[in-house]
């Protein structure tokens, strides 16, 4: 996907603020965070939404959520965080390559949080 945002970023077409990375997987700072900590989980290959993966993609759906622990201790959430994916239209999903956000901080996160 040449024109993806997140694939260029993978890229590193486009900068953003990497927190971690590895052959398959890259963390980044959000760039409109909501709350302290708030970092964006995304495959390195191109895969649209929770709603079109295929058993293919299980490994790296597996790695992105087994490392978001140490990616959210790592980043200033050191007693847990909350994890969102937005999907689809109806999850009112705005960039079109799969991610979590992994929202927290010091402080608990709050109610559920209107838009991120
Ligand atoms: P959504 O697809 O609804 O989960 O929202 C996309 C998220 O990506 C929003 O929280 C944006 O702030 C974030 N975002 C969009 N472009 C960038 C970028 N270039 N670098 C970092 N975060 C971005
Ligand atoms: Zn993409």
């Amino acid at each position: 996907m040449s024109d993806c945002i997140f694939c260029r970023i993978a890229r590193g077409e486009i900068p953003a603020k990497k927190v971690y990375e590895d052959e398959d997987i890259l963390a980044f700072n959000d760039i409109n965070p909501a709350r302290p900590v708030h970092v964006l989980v995304i495959p390195k290959r191109h895969i649209t939404s929770l709603a079109t993966v295929t058993e293919a993609d299980t490994p790296v759906l597996g790695k992105i959520l087994t490392k978001a622990n140490e990616i959210a201790v790592a980043q200033g959430s050191p007693d847990g965080f909350r994890v969102i994916a937005n999907t689809g239209r109806i999850g009112q999903q705005e960039v079109q390559h799969l991610h979590i956000h992994i929202v927290g901080g010091p402080d608990p996160v709050g109610p559920m949080l209107k838009r991120i």
